[in-house]
């Protein structure tokens, strides 16, 4: 069974073709940084027009590079929520028309459930219940998966996602967007010491996170300062130290809370290399296995989507023709996936 994935909730346009005997055949995207950069975020008005433009090419591009016809399609998922609501109608329309005309299933997908599942498409994959840290620029939250469907939210950000936190203090900085790697690449001329910035919620007994506070803080640290090379990179070195520490710090007592022996990492800001390595550090100390899925797993792309959207329609899940987007949609809503159903 082939299914043609298409992700488009937020900034990148993706399209892969999951083959249900041989894994992932293809995972194609078109990013939209270049468009966004000068206002420093995304546009959502942009965001839905550029997807309007790349979706269709990206198809073709899909089919003609894997020499599959439009005819060895079974099935299109797509991505209907929880992201900006243009942008999810843009791949919904495509997935449904598509679908119609091809006479073919398609199934919205949760993007959430998308990157909990993609490293099942990994070589080396988590054994179930395990726990997930997704990290990206709007969300950040601690994720008990249980089975297939069936996902427990621990904790979450009661503010800014971390990705949107360095994105905006990225951009104090007068760094490029995305913040993420700028200020990672700024950090590390930077030297330890120079400045100390707040852990947010860090003693909190709860597994929630907050990032406004220490973005305020380091605002109102810039405000003080005369900006130069080595002052930003002391800066960013801070930030990213403490922005990294509120996470590992909540990820170890996620861990010691549940006793799970298996975590995965997934979002954009999972490419960050502290975040990385203290991660190995913990798992090393605690003893469980961390996975890291690889870059183009990690940042939202249409493979996790044709995965998910596979699992569900060989489970048994099907959809009306009439269909809806949902920019917010809890993961703790979905239903459980009976892997007995998959083969
Ligand atoms: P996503 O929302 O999953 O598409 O990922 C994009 C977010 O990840 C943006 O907020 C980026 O700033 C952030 N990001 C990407 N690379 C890194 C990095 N190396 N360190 C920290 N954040 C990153
Ligand atoms: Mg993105």
């Amino acid at each position: 069974m082939n299914v043609l994935g298409i992700e488009t909730s937020c900034d990148d346009t993706g399209v892969a073709i999951y083959d249900s005997n041989q894994g992932l055949l293809i995972n194609r995207f078109s990013s939209q940084i270049d468009i966004h950069k000068i206002y420093g975020g995304v546009v959502p008005e942009l965001a839905a027009r550029d997807h309007i433009r790349k979706v269709m090419p990206l198809i073709k591009s899909v089919l003609e590079e894997t020499k599959l016809k439009k005819s060895n399609i079974d099935a299109i998922a797509y991505t209907a929520g929880p992201g900006l609501v243009g942008a999810l109608l843009v791949g919904a329309t495509i997935g449904r028309s598509l679908a119609l005309a091809l006479k073919i299933p398609a199934i919205g997908v949760h993007h959430m459930e998308g990157h909990l599942l993609s490293p099942m498409l990994e070589n080396e994959t988590p054994e179930l219940p395990f726990l997930s840290l997704l990290v990206s620029g709007g969300h950040t939250m601690l994720v008990d998966v249980q089975s297939l469907g069936r996902y427990s939210l621990l904790g979450e950000t009661r503010d800014d996602a971390v990705g949107e936190a360095f994105d905006k203090f990225a951009s104090v900085l007068g760094l490029s967007y995305p913040g993420g790697p700028s200020i990672e690449r700024c950090a590390t001329e930077g030297q330890p010491g120079h400045f100390k910035f707040p852990r947010p919620m860090s003693g909190h007994d709860s597994l929630d996170f907050s990032f406004s506070g220490l973005k305020t803080f380091a605002i109102q640290t810039v405000d003080k300062l005369k900006l130069d090379d080595q002052v930003r990179s002391d800066l960013a070195y801070a930030f990213q130290d403490a922005a990294i520490d509120a996470l590992v710090v909540k990820l170890k007592r996620a861990l010691k809370q549940t006793g799970y022996s298996d975590v995965i990492i997934a979002g954009g800001v999972g490419a960050n290399k502290l975040l990385r390595h203290r991660i190995a550090e913990l798992a090393q100390q605690l003893q469980v296995k961390a996975y890291f899925p690889s870059l183009e797993l990690c940042t939202d792309n249409g493979a996790m989507i044709a995965y998910a959207g596979y699992l569900r329609l060989k489970a048994g899940f099907s959809e009306e023709l009439n269909y809806a987007v949902y920019p917010r949609w809890s993961l703790e809503s979905l239903e459980p996936i009976h892997s007995e159903a998959i083969v």
